[in-house]
């Protein structure tokens, strides 16, 4: 009798042990690490990891999933490391604030996550909002919503009528005195607080508004915003919880005291000098360009009543100068991680930043580069994310053509798998 219950035991160990496997067989497939394609490789993956990746013939078995991607490119899924998928532009946007409810926002924002995913984008850093990110990122991970897989800020932290200052530009009455729940902080110890606050809420990582912005109802885009002890105070808090810092950034004495603070990334970067990328370059500190979001502005910025006034210089002024931004400090070398700022603009065109880069001379591979290696690089993931090879979560996408060719086939992705999981194979 023990002999056949062990036996039995044994037997229920294997069969739960061989697990199913999906074999995708690759037409082109992009090496991204070596930076080429190869032909005809094979995917073999288990559960929601890559198994192995080889030339060499694979047996499909009975029970076994079998993908044909031979007349296609095959690419790990993209990372957009600046998207806010709680919004989407509209000129009715400022009035949304009092209009909203986070339940509207909350089922607003699957649609954008859905839509996000689809394009090929199967990991984003959501780079700020209400706490209704944080929750999208636990639905989308209970498989409850169709969405990438979401880092998340939560709220971004701003210094009183800053950048991200939820307040900014209301009537006195309804202004209020916002603290480090809210995400604003004055002085060093709010800013330890504001930090402290984000870990309590379930943030994954800390955004900062170090400077002045285009979109908020004040009136400079630029200004410096934070002290550095401010600044040094944030950074060293979040090393304390394992965040990394991005600090969104227009002006250049703004970038300089993120950039020596120690953040991780600048977002935008608008005004940056040859001292600032020198500085970036000796920190390792990378640029999140959002090109297609400067392009964005500067068109709404032309359309009558679609910003408020306040708005409308600043957006006619930075939104244009984003793309040579990034064409000087990649032209220095400077890291570069792919971002888009995805909400300030419509979510779906987050591709359209491949043709931005790929127009000022960044070749193809070296902007997939960006969006898969060095984005899970930033993201402290590059175990789990980035590359297609054994071991790593398998996030891979597909489009037809050959991108090295026509780069815009990249708006055109046919095939999305996420954690092992197909969403979109046509
Ligand atoms: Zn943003």
């Amino acid at each position: 009798m023990k002999k056949i219950i062990s036996v039995i035991l044994l037997l229920t160990v294997t069969i739960a042990w061989a697990q199913n496997k999906t074999i995708i067989r690759c037409g082109k497939f992009v090496d991204v690490k070596k930076g080429t394609i190869l032909n005809n490789i094979n995917i073999v993956i288990v559960g929601d990891r890559i198994e192995s990746v080889t030339d060499k013939k694979v047996t499909v078995g009975k029970n076994d999933t079998f993908l044909d991607l031979s007349t296609k490119t095959v690419m790990p899924g993209l990372i957009d490391m600046h998207v806010h998928l709680e919004h989407e532009t509209n000129p009715k946007q400022y009035l949304e604030e009092f209009t909203l409810n986070e339940a509207d926002i909350a089922y607003r924002s699957v649609g954008y996550a859905e839509k996000t995913l689809l394009t090929g984008f199967t990991t984003v850093r959501d780079l700020g909002g209400t706490n209704v990110n944080i929750s999208l990122r636990r639905a989308i991970n209970a498989d409850l919503v169709k969405g990438p897989r979401v880092f998340t800020a939560g709220k971004s932290i701003a210094s009183t009528g800053g950048h991200a200052d939820p307040t900014n530009g209301y009537r006195s009455d309804l202004m209020g005195n916002p603290g480090p729940e809210s995400g604003v902080a004055n002085g060093v110890d709010e800013c330890v607080k504001a930090v402290r606050q984000r870990y309590k809420d379930g943030s994954d990582l800390i955004k900062i508004t170090a400077s002045g912005g285009v979109l908020s109802v004040a009136k400079s885009g630029e200004n410096s915003q934070f002290t550095i002890e401010e600044i040094r105070a944030i950074v060293s808090t979040a090393n304390d919880y394992g965040f990394k810092v991005a600090a969104h950034c227009h002006g250049e004495e703004a970038m300089k005291r993120a950039v020596i603070g120690g953040v991780h990334s600048i977002e935008h970067g608008t005004y940056m000098s040859e001292e600032v990328m020198q500085l970036m370059k000796e920190h390792g500190t990378y640029l999140v360009p959002t090109v297609t979001a400067g392009k964005a502005v500067g068109q709404f910025a032309k359309i009558p009543n679609y910003y408020p006034e306040i708005v409308v210089p600043k957006a006619l002024a930075i939104g244009p100068k984003i793309q040579n931004t990034f064409e000087r400090a990649y032209k220095y070398g400077v890291k570069i991680a792919f971002g888009t700022d995805a909400g300030v603009f419509a979510h779906g065109d987050n591709w359209r930043e491949f043709i931005y880069m790929h127009e000022v001379g960044m070749p193809f591979m070296e902007i997939l580069k960006t969006a898969t290696l060095n984005a899970s690089d930033l993201l402290g993931q590059s175990e789990n994310l980035g590359a297609i090879e054994k071991g790593k979560l398998a996030d891979i996408i597909a489009v037809d053509g050959d991108p090295t060719k026509d780069i815009e086939v990249m708006g055109k992705v046919t095939f999305v798998m996420k954690s092992g999981k197909v969403y979109k194979n046509e």
